[in-house]
């Protein structure tokens, strides 16, 4: 702003500082999903990512006759409380909580620095680093400033929190009825595989996690989703596709099937294509929807937290 005077400048700069974090790193893959290093105050760093789901389409005149589709995946925390097994996130520990400002400018650089208008179809996913329940009030608040026609005005019905299942949160965010998705980590079919994959499964086990779903207020036309991350010889059998189907009676759901993506030190495999499309066609069978992941930018460093770990092992 060059149209204030010097010393109200100072004194804005000083106790009013604008601290959002800046890119400090990006990786590009060959299907043109980009993986960017954020850093925030203190040397902080999370990741965040841009999906490009669809490409935009022209016709002989030039004229756009579909635009492009993104999504972004978005981080809630420096670190996270939650420890997954699985995850690379989980081994660095927790180191805090990033403010709603913080979060909002991950989506605000993302379509800055790839020329996304308003006209252009955004779709945001909370399932970077961090759970974003853990960090309920920023969120909260991001959520609204991003959805807000002053804000970036992307609707929270295209925005969804990805979570692994802290249902008393579930049912607090119920109650505010922000309009927003919802998609749950579910990862296993029985509390004891759940509880050795996500360890806080021992305060929200399954069943309490289902509960706080069927009390959630839901979008009519919309689903909610059941990410379950396929492990081989863990939960790829077809006994526990016929489990997934039964927790899953009565819930409008829809599963989305994820290939384990092995990193090294990892004890789990990656599972076979072959038991992959025999688990979705069994759901499919006795009526679920069910899509497998495409692993987008495999190229890259895709799982969560892999892109943080290669900075901090080359710094
Ligand atoms: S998978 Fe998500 S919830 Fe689990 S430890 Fe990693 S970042 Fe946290």
């Amino acid at each position: 702003m060059k149209n204030i005077p010097k010393d109200l400048k100072e004194v804005l700069n000083k106790d009013y500082p604008i601290n959002i974090g800046k890119i400090i790193r990006r990786e590009k893959s060959n299907d043109g999903s980009i993986k960017y290093l954020f850093e925030y105050e203190g040397g902080h760093t999370v990741e965040a990512v841009l999906l490009l789901m669809r490409e935009e389409e022209k016709n002989n005149e030039g004229n756009i006759t579909k635009g492009a589709k993104y999504t972004f995946c978005v981080s809630s925390q420096v670190g996270c409380k939650v420890g997954c097994s699985f995850c690379l996130t989980a081994k660095g520990g927790f180191t805090r909580d990033l403010s709603a400002g913080e979060i909002v400018a991950q989506v605000s650089y993302l379509k800055k620095e790839n020329n996304i208008d308003e006209n252009k179809s955004v779709n945001i996913v909370y399932m970077g680093m961090g759970e974003p329940l853990d960090n309920f009030d920023n969120l909260v608040q991001a959520i609204k400033i991003i959805s807000d026609p002053e804000g970036l005005a992307i609707a929270t019905r295209r925005q969804t929190i990805s979570t692994s299942g802290i249902s008393s949160k579930i049912h607090k965010l119920g109650e505010l009825d922000l309009g927003v998705q919802l998609a749950i980590s579910l990862h296993a079919v029985d509390d004891d595989l759940r509880s050795e994959l996500i360890p806080m499964n021992k305060a929200y086990n399954i069943d309490s996690i289902i509960k706080s779903v069927k009390e959630f207020p839901i979008d009519t036309r919309k689903k909610v989703m059941f990410e379950y991350l396929v492990i081989k010889d863990k939960n790829d059998d077809i006994t526990s596709a016929n489990k997934l189907v039964k927790i899953l009676h009565g819930i409008e759901a829809k599963v989305n099937l994820i290939y384990f993506n092995p990193y090294p030190g990892t004890p789990y495999e990656r599972p076979s294509r072959n038991s992959m499309i025999k688990f979705q066609e069994q759901l499919i069978k006795k009526g679920l929807m069910c899509t497998i992941r495409e692993s987008k930018g495999l190229d890259i460093s895709a799982a969560c937290g892999q892109l943080k770990e290669q900075v901090n092992d080359n710094s």
